[in-house]
């Protein structure tokens, strides 16, 4: 690996090798900036500090997103993924959920090639233990040994670093991870900066050996055949496919908790701060649901050549011995040998509202925070922030402004928006219930949506580039030759294709939008329809029977954008009078930059927004006269 000397420089520097490590140094290095990732150690990049498996609901979405930006995890997920998914597959397109389980090993030794391979990127094995700053704006980094290495912009990405502290039962021991060493100096250094920190707290289940599992009579769960990559520049998946296996906790579990509760870290006062409500420790699942007899475990193969499993929904910091006797309790698992105990980390972040929409910190200028350090939770939380941490500090490094991917745009762009303006409250994760524009935010138009914004700024690939242009036209293609075949009512009775005899010529896009009406139906009636690939025919289909009310987003869509551009100056909040001092506050902290930002502030009513909109009038007349 590359060492540090005192005279090299570089346009940007992200600290820490993560999931939102890698993609913001990735991006900023295919803006063309001279790149520099400085992690702990290059052989944990890659590492997944929790459950082997990308994607899920609202997860694939920002995943496919990364994708369409041309980033890196989509593709290293193809690589490694041994099971694929697409959850909710019954319901609508919108809400599916693209998922892959990986091979730990594999989606590691990808990401760490992807990461070697990348032209104008350096990686530093060191640690960061402090900023240099000149007039409010970052201008290098700190190593532990004293050497400052000088750069345009910083990304941090420390994941769970921050004065990470792990709990076993009573035990606590100061880590990052389990047996890495956590990052004091940077919390001090933010801290000592001002910006303001909280405590959050997330868990892992122990891990098992899958030798010592009884599998016989164990539910099997398939993924699909055959499996859908989540890349655009996936042709096929090549890693062999596995199945998992489904069990469940039982009373004589529940029993067993609750008898051990007060030796829980979680219930006995020792841990303190909030973990991820949606993917609580089963202490937490048996004393929330106390009615509920069993809790299911997805019983995941953590790789093909591993006979480690990795027991989904169990995550837990009680005694090791207390882990022991809670496995033995569930079916299968009554002779399980625990290789790795699960635990519970509490670590600092920052209060998001610290950050412009950009990820820039108001704070301090040139210095951009993407991942867990911004109170999410998740590998394609982070990684999804990070490439935009990872353009914008490009951007910054070379005298530019940085990009904002709006909420109508992407689930990247909710996701910001969620954190720079309510900030948060315990981890948050992605669903695709926080999109308010979810017909038109797929995960199967991703593409569509971001990759022009990629191609703009320069941040996509050639290959990319040809896939997307090859496939817009052939969309456009379809599309028009769709639009100009037309048949009558009675033609389409005909064809077995259930219309109203109203005499009125439809188009084959318009007849897309019927009850059992796909492109291969149109192609018996209309054999001129020539064969396209799978994902083109999909989405016009998918576009087609959702027109009508996606018609109706786009006007709302409009509204919104009408609102984002109502652009906010710098406001005075002291000398608006009529605002309560918890709005007031929370504008100070937040500094919104329209008028629809701030409608979206907790506890902002119509009259404290009509009152920021008279000040912001007033101001701008001033400015003018
Ligand atoms: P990380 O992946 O943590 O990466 C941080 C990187 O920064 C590391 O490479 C580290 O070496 C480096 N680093 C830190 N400080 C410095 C420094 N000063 N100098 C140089 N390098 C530094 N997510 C879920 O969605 N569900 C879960 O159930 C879940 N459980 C989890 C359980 C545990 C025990 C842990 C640790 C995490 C869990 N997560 C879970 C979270 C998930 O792992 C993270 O959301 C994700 O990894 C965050 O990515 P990141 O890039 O922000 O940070």
């Amino acid at each position: 690996m590359f060492h540090v000397k005192q005279d090299d420089r570089f346009d940007v520097m992200v600290v820490g090798g993560g999931h939102a490590g890698t993609e913001a140094a990735s991006a900023a290095a295919r803006m063309g900036t001279r790149t520099a990732l400085v992690t702990h150690r290059f052989d944990t990049v890659g590492a997944m500090s929790c459950n082997p498996a990308i994607g899920g609901l609202g997860k694939g979405h920002l995943v496919r997103e990364i994708d369409a930006l041309d980033g890196l995890m989509a593709r290293v997920a193809d690589a490694a993924g041994i099971q694929f998914r697409v959850l909710n597959r019954s319901k609508g397109p919108a809400v599916r959920g693209p998922r892959a389980q990986a091979d730990r090993k594999l989606y590691a030794a990808a990401m760490r090639q992807t990461i070697r391979e990348t032209v104008n990127l350096t990686v530093i094995e060191a640690a960061v233990e402090d900023l240099a700053v000149r007039d409010g704006r970052v201008v290098g980094v700190v190593f532990a040994d004293g050497v400052v290495l000088q750069c345009g912009a910083i990304v941090l990405t420390t994941g769970t670093f921050l004065r990470g502290m792990i709990h076993i039962g009573e035990r606590k021991i100061a880590a990052g991870r389990m047996g890495e060493a956590p990052s004091v100096g940077l919390a001090a250094t933010l801290e000592r900066a001002g910006f303001r920190l909280g405590r959050l707290k997330t868990g892992t289940p122990p891990r098992l050996d899958g030798n010592s599992i009884d599998w016989a009579g164990l539910e099997r769960q398939r993924g699909d055949d055959p499996p859908e990559p989540f890349s655009e520049l996936t042709d096929r998946i090549s890693a062999r496919q596995i199945d998992c296996h489904l069990t469940a906790t039982t009373p004589e579990t529940h029993a067993l908790i609750e008898e051990n509760l007060a030796r829980s870290p979680l219930f006995s006062g020792q841990i303190g701060s909030r973990g991820p409500r949606y993917c609580p420790s089963i202490e937490d699942k048996v004393v929330r649901f106390a009615d509920r007899k069993h809790h299911q475990i997805f019983l995941e193969p953590e790789g093909i050549d591993d006979d480690t499993i990795y027991p989904n929904g169990i995550s837990t910091s009680l005694p090791e011995e207390v882990q022991a006797a809670m496995v033995a309790t569930i079916p299968g698992l009554e002779r399980a040998r625990i290789t790795k105990p699960g635990y519970a980390i509490e670590y600092d972040h920052v209060d998001p509202r610290e950050l412009e929409l950009t990820l820039e910190c108001k704070r301090m200028r040139g210095l951009f925070l993407a991942g867990q350090i911004n109170g999410t939770t998740g590998y394609e939380e982070a990684a999804a922030q990070g490439v935009l941490a990872g353009v914008n500090a490009a951007a910054v490094a070379g005298g530019g402004n940085g990009e904002v991917i709006s909420r109508a745009e992407a689930y990247l762009g909710v996701m910001i928006d969620d954190l720079v303006t309510r900030g948060v409250s315990e981890p948050y994760r992605m669903f695709t219930s926080r999109a308010e524009y979810r017909l038109s935010l797929r995960a199967d138009n991703a593409d569509q949506r971001l990759t022009p914004i990629g191609l703009r700024l320069g941040l996509v690939g050639e290959e990319r580039a040809k896939r997307f242009m090859e496939k817009k036209a052939e969309l456009e293609r379809l599309r028009s030759q769709l639009a100009e075949l037309t048949m009558t009512p009675d033609k389409a009775r005909a064809a077995g294709i259930h219309v109203n005899r109203d005499g009125v010529r439809r188009t084959a896009l318009e007849f897309l939008s019927f009850p059992g009406v796909d492109v291969d139906r149109l192609r018996a009636i209309w054999p001129e329809i020539g064969p396209h690939r799978p994902a083109t025919e999909r989405l016009i289909e998918t576009d087609a029977r959702y027109a009508a009310f996606i018609r109706r987003q786009e006007r709302e869509v409009r509204t919104f954008e009408r609102e984002e551009g109502a652009a906010l100056p710098e406001i005075d909040v002291d000398a608006i009078s009529g605002l309560s001092n918890e709005v007031r506050e929370k504008i100070r902290l937040v500094r919104p930059r329209s008028l629809g930002q701030a409608s979206r502030i907790e506890g902002m009513t119509p009259a404290a927004l009509a009152l920021l909109l008279a000040s912001a009038r007033k101001n701008s007349r001033r400015a003018e006269g």
